[in-house]
């Protein structure tokens, strides 16, 4: 049985639908992302789990039982923020103590709780300090101690990280997917940022006008997208036009005419399985780029460096691959002057083949 199932749920805002019939299941400890761009409808969906909102159509169903017209209060779903909410004229423990004794649970286990919740995410120090006093690193970790604190059957989190600098968002994700996994929590997190799902979540539902376009692992996403705006929306990529010229089964590849000339193409995990003369959309990620990769490389082309943008840990090429640009992400390389002619290839493995244009 899976922890939630939201089933059919649709919800417009005057005339303008905002989720159109959104299916989507979680397992009990799963760290589940609903990821796309700002005003795709995540933060709707994740409050109407909630109780928040109150759908047009469709069910939420939390552990089994039907919650889809009960009030907030009545479900177990408690919420991370992005603005925090916490309470800036109680102290810190009161504030993760505030739910607790809403629920009148008993004041020693509520002493209990807090003290854990404290422990968990690292502030135990901070019990008796004014919320106001803390940064908004320490603030974010008490909402998310104030949550896990309520034990609910799913925790919800809501852009927590979008208010923090960047190395600490960095920090702070990896430490909520620790905390989730040590206590075995199920999750529904919304999130515009790819690298918070993809180095977080255990599957990413990506959102677009309302609607699920794909739904997978993380890896899965990246390296086999099964349409344009997944590929686009997760990373870096280029895309052409290609013909499918031949199957050659005993490397389970198809060759493709393409504008970097004929390319093998690994068939395994790609979400269109081409026939010969099948048009498709072929996707190369910058990374998966080799740039003077030695005789033996497959799928060696020659390039001409247009530009060179040295980035620290990598640096990006812009190619011109016999009038197709190109782009490439180098690591450690030695480097390159722009006019320079390099060969270029991509291994099998690394290209996904994408429905043709007209059918994304
Ligand atoms: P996201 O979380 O993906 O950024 P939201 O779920 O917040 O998107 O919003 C989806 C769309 O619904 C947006 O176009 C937003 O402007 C609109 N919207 C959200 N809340 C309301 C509201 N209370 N009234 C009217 N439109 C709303």
């Amino acid at each position: 049985m899976a922890a939630l199932e939201i089933r059919g749920i649709s919800k417009s805002y005057g005339r303008t639908p905002v989720l159109r019939g959104i299916d989507l299941s979680v397992e009990a400890g799963e760290l589940m992302f609903l990821l796309g761009p700002s005003g795709c409808g995540k933060s709707t969906l994740l409050r109407i789990v909630a109780g928040l909102i109150r759908q047009d159509a469709g069910t939420v169903i939390l552990g089994g039982c039907d919650v889809s017209a009960l009030p907030p209060e009545s479900r177990n779903t408690p919420m991370v923020f992005q603005n925090y909410a916490l309470w800036p004229h109680l102290n810190v423990a009161e504030n993760i103590e505030f739910g607790l004794r809403i629920r009148k649970l008993p004041q020693a286990e509520i002493r209990k709780t807090v003290g854990e919740m404290l422990e968990v995410v690292g502030m135990s120090e901070f019990a008796k300090r004014k919320v106001n006093e803390l940064s908004g690193g320490q603030q974010q970790r008490v909402a998310l101690a104030r949550a896990l604190a309520l034990k609910g059957d799913i925790l919800l989190l809501d852009e927590p990280l979008s208010n923090l600098d960047a190395r600490l968002r960095d920090l702070m994700r990896l430490e909520i997917r620790r905390i989730c996994k040590e206590r075995g929590l199920t999750a529904l997190y919304v999130t515009h940022d790819r690298r918070e799902a993809l180095s977080v979540g255990d599957r990413i539902a990506v959102m677009k006008d309302g609607v699920v376009f794909q739904l997978d692992a993380p890896r899965t996403l990246y390296c086999r997208p099964a349409n344009r705006f997944t590929a686009s929306f997760l990373g870096d990529a280029d895309f052409m036009e290609a013909k499918c010229l031949r199957i050659e089964s005993e490397n389970g590849c198809a060759v493709f005419d393409t504008p970097l000339g004929e390319l093998r193409v690994h068939l395994d995990g790609q979400p269109v399985q081409p026939a010969p003369d099948a048009v498709c959309t072929l996707m190369v990620r910058p990374e998966a780029v080799r740039v003077n990769p030695g005789d033996s490389a497959t799928n060696a082309f020659p390039c001409i460096v247009r530009d060179s943008v040295f980035l620290g840990e990598t640096t990006g090429l812009t190619l011109d691959a016999s009038g197709f640009t190109l782009h490439a992400s180098e690591s450690a390389a030695p480097e390159r002057r722009i006019g320079d002619t390099v060969t270029c290839a991509v291994p099998p493995e690394s290209v996904a083949i994408l429905p043709p244009e007209k059918d994304r």
